[in-house]
């Protein structure tokens, strides 16, 4: 009897060759997607909520506070704090500009030490502070609000004012996926929250919405009426499979049911522009270009495909300002 050969290849390996492999059974092409896209759509929002793993709700009518205000270049910034869905508080930003244009923004952050003061143009001289604001090009909530917009920054869980020690990504998602939940759902949860308290004020009406919970909550709440996805849009199997990333990245179920084009087809036929930078390692460039290229033909299967648009630039995971303003004036007025 001859001995098998036997030898250990890691599991690591095994997953990723798995998740090509599987066909994604809600994805746009594997469901032909293309002709019923709205009833494509609602399955398919209806199983993303569901994979979001939202926890059941303990406030419906949050309560506010505000907390200060501070008059600085071009515009107003107040800070708030919100009654969570779950009970607890989001600190949030709310930056009103000299002259408001009845135009309200969601700038939502990334990863950092001191993420949401950035968008918000914050600057207290902490340590790195300045330097991520440099590195990131962070403060474009502020620029938002310098260009005339009402633009509110909450802060995500797991950073800033929700964080420090024992509430990382990682303590955060390990914890949550045993109640079926996740950390990115929580922060969409969040946010969905937030739109809610929003359009509760009766003054503030029009929502446009950086990159990872944009793309989510975008895809779920049609009263996000144009996205932009900056450092983010890609293959997931690129992205996040063949790398590992950050834990707040890993949603349970998720690569069994859709790809990232799919999702952010959820956005369609609402205005989304998409970008990445040469250097980006969030969303590596050969990658968002062939996701590109998956997304532009959903759009034009719905014929809107000015509706999606890209910009590449040279740089590394940062924000770019070169086309998104001009993007969001031309789908809602300046
Ligand atoms: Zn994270």
């Amino acid at each position: 009897m001859t001995t098998p050969h036997f030898h250990f290849q890691g599991t690591v390996p095994y997953l990723q060759k798995a998740t090509r492999a599987m066909p994604k059974a809600l994805g746009y092409a594997e469901t032909s997607g293309a002709e019923n896209f709205r009833g494509w759509q609602t399955r398919a929002r209806r199983k993303l909520r569901e994979l979001m793993g939202f926890l059941p709700a303990e406030v419906s009518s949050p309560r506010s506070w505000l907390i200060e205000r501070e008059v600085v270049e071009g515009f107003t910034r107040e800070h708030w704090a919100l009654e969570s869905p779950l009970g607890d508080h989001v600190f949030l930003y709310r930056l009103v500009p000299e002259q408001a244009a009845g135009r309200v923004m969601v700038a939502l952050h990334g990863h950092g030490t001191y993420p949401n003061d950035a968008v918000a143009g914050v600057n207290l001289g902490r340590e790195n502070e300045a330097y991520e604001i440099e590195f990131f090009n962070y403060d474009y909530g502020a620029e938002c609000a310098r260009r005339g917009y009402l633009v509110y920054v909450p802060c995500q869980r797991g950073f800033n004012q929700r964080g420090g020690p024992g509430n990382s990504c990682l303590d955060i998602n390990s914890r949550a996926t045993l109640l079926g939940s996740n950390d990115i759902g929580l922060r969409v949860q969040d946010v969905l929250g937030l739109l809610d308290w929003i359009k509760s004020r009766p003054e503030e009406r029009r929502l446009p919405g950086g990159g990872h919970a944009t793309q989510f909550v975008a895809a779920l709440d049609t009263r996000v009426e144009v996205a932009c996805n900056q450092g983010y849009f890609a293959y997931w199997r690129d992205q996040i499979v063949d790398v590992t990333h950050c834990n707040c990245n890993y949603v349970p179920g998720l690569l069994r049911w859709f790809e990232q084009p799919d999702v952010a087809a959820l956005i369609c036929p609402r205005p989304l522009l998409v970008t990445t930078a040469t250097e980006d390692t969030v969303a590596p460039i050969a990658s968002f270009r062939r996701a590109y290229r998956a997304l532009k033909q959903i759009y034009r299967d719905q014929g809107v495909p000015e509706r999606l648009e890209q910009d590449t630039f040279e740089g590394h995971h940062e924000w770019s300002g070169r086309k998104v303003y001009g993007f969001f004036e031309k789908w809602l007025g300046r």
